[in-house]
């Protein structure tokens, strides 16, 4: 009860409502795709609601594919940067902002680097591309500008010249792909670089999860703390956002912005989860310019956190996203998403490659079946693994065994840029 008094007053929120209407208003005014999806839409600042805005219809990104150009809500000599974001679906999709939509922009990285403790004696050291119409470098070089501190911008790859780079300017923060700092760590150890005791206090993550679906770190996580005492932080971000989830200090989660975006966070009859539960992540973008996005369904499946923060913040905070939305995964009367077979599998060292199965049977019901080194057939790691799914997963999938090299060929592709850990078979 207690939880839902606090969802209505937080959902009713009058400065949020404000924005919200701007921001529809706005788009439906200037963006000919709202124009026309919001036609019949009768908008008045004093009658809008909450419940007024669960009835708008929600966008796509095949809607923002399709339409692309569409959803652009100013001249485009208005337009100070053109960004791309690959997508799902294949074709790039563009985003258009203004001079107005990168200081919103710069806002936003400034307030996650506060998030995490930053300050403007912090530096910073990026390692990820700036240029090729991507927008993460760029938002976090305006942020640490807006922070007031100072950037150094090395760029994706080249260990040698990032450690160079360390050592000579004394960087505290870096920016990165997590996976990278793994391979900048190899690249220490093996070229004898004093790793242990550098300027470095901290790392933004971007682009992969560092945590399981229970906040704790996982495999890649793991293994940078395990290297280098330092503190981690995890990131949630999107191109069509143009902002981002961080995790705070107390990092329980990566807390929503409300400044820039509303979030819902809807299950799949399209109501609220609650504290807790997972759901797919649904987003309208607010005080934005260039291409306003309303009631976006992002696809991305996480869970919500409601209850306050130990930071004292009130904002909700979202887990790592466990997968897409069509991943989803119905066994045995649980749902569970393909990350959290990853995270559990990833654990165990032993284990160098795995295939996860989903195939449909006649009741729509999926059924998870594992495919293992035939030598963990008769290990005792078997039974730990299923006592594992049975408390973390709440389930116990099938298994199969194979020769690990048939198996590594079902994973690793020729045709493939990325392993195929797993396969729906509908
Ligand atoms: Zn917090």
């Amino acid at each position: 009860m207690l939880l839902m008094e606090k969802e209505t007053k937080s959902d009713l929120s009058e400065i949020q409502i404000n924005k919200l209407f701007d921001i529809i208003s706005y788009a439906k005014k200037n963006s000919s795709f709202y124009k026309k999806s919001l036609k019949n839409l009768n908008l008045s600042k004093n009658k809008f609601s909450i419940d007024l805005y669960k009835k708008i219809p929600f966008t796509t990104k095949s809607d923002l594919a399709k339409n692309n150009e569409s959803f652009l809500a100013v001249p485009i000599s208005k337009i100070a940067d053109f960004v791309t974001t690959s997508g799902t679906t294949g074709s790039p999709i563009s985003l258009y902002l203004t001079k107005k939509d990168l200081k919103r922009l710069s806002k936003n990285e400034c307030d996650s680097l506060t998030l995490m403790g930053h300050t403007k004696k912090d530096t910073f050291q990026l390692m990820t591309t700036m240029d090729k119409q991507f927008m993460a470098g760029m938002a976090y070089f305006l942020g640490v500008q807006e922070l007031g501190a100072g950037m150094i911008r090395i760029g994706p790859g080249v260990p040698q010249l990032q450690w160079d780079s360390i050592l000579r300017y004394s960087p505290t923060t870096l920016i990165a792909v997590p996976s990278f700092i793994i391979t900048l760590l190899d690249y220490a150890k093996e070229n004898n670089i004093n790793y242990k005791s550098t300027s470095i206090k901290s790392i933004v993550c971007i682009g992969e999860s560092i945590r399981d679906e229970n906040l704790n770190y996982n495999k890649l996580g793991k293994r940078i703390l395990e290297n280098w005492n330092i503190n981690i932080y995890s990131t949630y971000a999107s191109t069509e956002m143009g902002a981002a989830f961080s995790e705070c200090t107390a990092q329980k989660g990566c807390h929503l912005n409300e400044d820039l975006l509303f979030l819902e966070v809807l299950k799949e009859d399209d109501s609220n989860a609650l504290n807790g539960e997972y759901g797919e992540i649904v987003i309208t973008t607010l005080n934005v310019e260039g291409t306003p996005l309303i009631r976006y369904r992002t696809g991305d499946i996480a869970k919500i956190y409601r209850d306050k923060c130990e930071c004292g913040r009130a904002s909700p905070r979202l887990g790592p996203i466990m997968g897409r939305k069509n991943q989803m995964i119905k066994f045995r009367g649980t749902t569970l998403y393909p990350k959290a077979i990853f995270d559990l599998l990833d654990n165990y060292k032993t284990i160098s490659c795995y295939k996860v199965i989903i195939k449909k049977d006649e009741l729509n019901n999926d059924n998870i079946t594992l495919l293992l080194d035939e030598k963990i057939a008769n290990s005792n790691i078997l039974n730990e693994i299923k006592q594992m799914c049975k408390s973390s997963l709440r389930v116990i999938p099938n298994f199969e065994f194979i020769e690990i090299n048939k198996l590594r060929g079902m994973v690793y592709k020729k045709h493939m840029r990325k392993p195929e850990k797993i396969k729906f078979i509908t």
